[in-house]
């Protein structure tokens, strides 16, 4: 019981999006639990180094930001 309370907080949805390196639909893994979020990712496709800026209310995401950082 205990642990399907744990499981019902911890979702992730899948948000699909062009990367602003190399323009490639790509897609990658959103914790709705968390309601603001910045972070780092690397492209599934290009390997560059994403900014990620992430809102989330009620689960779904409300605000998505994906900027390129280095080169
Ligand atoms: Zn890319």
């Amino acid at each position: 019981m205990l642990i399907a309370i744990l499981l019902e907080h911890f979702k992730m949805v899948e948000k699909f999006f062009i990367c602003p390196h190399c323009w490639q639909n790509i897609s990658m893994l959103i914790d709705t639990s968390v309601e603001k979020q910045l972070y780092i990712e690397d492209c599934e496709n290009c390997c560059n180094p994403i900014e990620i800026e992430c809102e989330v209310k009620s689960n779904e995401i409300t605000y998505f930001n994906p900027q390129p950082i280095g080169q």
